[in-house]
């Protein structure tokens, strides 16, 4: 593996506050800013939704337009490599705002329901109204495309947004925020629709507890904990997009080269600090040491450093780094091998550890059960496919997964035994990148969905509308009530259990 290693001297400074440059917002600037979201929201809500999706084309134009400089800041934040960053973070995000664009106005368009035979004198109706102001408080790891999903969700359905990005990458939501500032100046309209607070995790909670009429989290369970507790005493909806400990099950059928590709991909990338990312793999007996073999071949040969050029960059923080030197240790002091990589290094100034394959694991280590966020891919062989999908599921996550093999049957059987939110067949990761997919958790990865219709719909609230057809008089159940309406109940009942 080809390294790019700079002086242990240059790290940098981890120190309590990250961002030093970044200010704070104060508890009175959150409120202030809910409630310009709050005028704001009464003129872009009465927009049509085609108004609403050519004043969001603009900002996708320039988002496209602006890709270098953002992918510059977001690479500065998290020390990620920029082809990564490109096509990862801006690419996904230009997809997934044409694809709102193009399909939003369907998916919101209000429903009419069959009232069915005894109702058939009413007619019944769906529609889908925006909450109002919508929280957003996102992570550090993709910090552009998880604060822009849920941005752009909420805005195509006529809410407006304060959003909180991660303290350990502030910047990128502060650029977040500038696309909106230069596409409201151009137009010279919509200033507040969607306004950026800094800070650290209490600046998170105060916006939980402002009175927005939404939140949507994307981050740790623990705090998703948290912000669902704050949430409940307002009775404030949530969704939460919270960790995982994704799975990849490797049948004896499988095609060994792809498989092993894709297990290399889907671990390292973003160097593993992805929620979505390969944290364990298992593998059916005959199928195991040919997949080790090129696993290790292919990660022996991938090339780490900052910058252009590299496969994979820096850990983006130390206090990352050190969760997953802390797995790595104890499984190895449980007796787990290391079958490539393992080492501390330092990538672009940053704290990092080498991709590192490792083999003898089990469920008694962390590295198979806690989420560990880093470039670390543990492989277990398994007898067969029960086998295999008793220890994937052996879970308290349920994010993201995948099945690898030939046999259709197999695979459907596989895809439908996993408890996960997504399942990736023969690929990985990649169900987060077809837009029209929702994306989402079970168990303890979370609650509700981003993407396609329902992430669309998750950040409208239904209303049901009943009409009467006809403009009867009366109705047979409305009082003063028919004396025949007891025994024609009854005959009903019988005619229609
Ligand atoms: P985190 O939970 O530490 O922080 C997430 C955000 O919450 C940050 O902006 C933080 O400042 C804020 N925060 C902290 N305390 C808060 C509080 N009490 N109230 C409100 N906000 C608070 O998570 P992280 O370390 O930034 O991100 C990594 C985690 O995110 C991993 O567990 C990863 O799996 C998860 N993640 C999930 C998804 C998904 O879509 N399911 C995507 C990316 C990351």
């Amino acid at each position: 593996m080809s390294v790019a290693v700079t002086k242990s001297s240059e790290t940098t400074n981890q120190a309590v506050k990250l961002h030093p440059d970044v200010i704070d917002t104060t508890e009175e600037e959150v409120l202030k800013a809910v409630e310009r979201a709050r005028e704001e929201f009464s003129i872009w809500s009465a927009l049509s939704f085609k108004e609403r999706a050519k004043h969001l084309a603009k900002v996708r134009k320039l988002l496209a337009e602006s890709a270098d400089e953002i992918v510059d800041v977001i690479v500065s934040d998290t020390g990620k490599v920029p082809t990564e960053a490109l096509v990862n973070e801006v690419v996904v995000t230009v997809e997934l705002m044409r694809w709102y664009g193009a399909n939003g106005e369907k998916a919101l368009a209000p429903t009419k329901v069959n009232p069915g035979i005894l109702m058939a004198h009413k007619s019944g109706e769906i529609r889908y109204e925006p909450y109002g102001v919508v929280g957003i408080i996102s992570p550090w790891n993709y910090p552009l495309t998880l604060s822009m999903g849920p941005i752009v969700a909420a805005l195509f359905a006529g809410n407006t947004v304060v959003v909180k990005p991660s303290e350990v990458t502030p910047h990128v939501g502060i650029a977040v925020g500038e696309l909106f500032k230069k596409v409201a100046n151009e137009v010279g309209a919509y200033h507040n629709l969607v306004q950026v607070i800094t800070g650290p995790g209490k600046v998170g909670d105060t916006l939980v507890r402002s009175g927005v009429d939404k939140v949507a989290f994307t981050g740790s369970v623990k705090t998703g904990q948290a912000v669902m507790k704050a949430a409940a005493e307002t009775l404030t909806p949530v969704v939460l997009e919270l960790g995982g400990k994704d799975p990849m099950i490797v049948l004896a059928d499988a095609d060994i080269d792809r498989a092993a590709r894709g297990a290399v991909w889907g671990a390292f990338t973003n160097s593993g600090q992805t929620c979505m990312a390969v944290e364990r793999v298992y593998v059916e007996k005959e199928a195991y040491q040919p997949f080790l073999d090129k696993v290790v071949e292919i990660t022996s040969k991938l090339k780490q450093g900052s910058g252009d050029g590299f496969d994979l960059g820096a850990m983006t923080w130390k206090r990352q780094k050190d969760i997953v030197r802390a797995h790595l240790d104890d499984a190895i002091s449980k007796g787990a091998v290391v079958a490539a990589g393992g080492n501390d290094l330092i990538v672009g100034g940053r704290e990092s550890i080498e991709p590192t394959v490792l083999v003898n694991v089990n469920h008694s280590m962390a590295i198979m059960t806690e989420e560990t966020f880093g470039p670390i891919l543990p492989i277990m062989e398994v007898a067969n496919e029960k086998e295999a999908l008793e220890l994937a599921n052996d879970s308290i996550y349920g994010l993201n997964s995948s099945v690898w093999g030939k046999d259709p049957q197999a695979l459907d059987r596989v895809a439908s035994g996993l408890q996960a939110g997504n399942v990736c067949i023969n690929d990985t990761m990649v169900s987060y990148a077809l837009s029209a997919l929702p994306f989402g958790g079970v168990k303890y990865s979370g609650i509700g969905r981003t993407h396609g219709v329902e992430g669309l719909r998750s950040m409208t609230q239904t209303k049901s509308i009943a009409r009467d057809r006809f403009g009867l008089k009366t109705e047979m159940q409305w009082m003063p009530l028919p004396s025949w309406l007891g025994k024609g109940a009854k005959l009903l009942l019988k005619l229609r259990k």
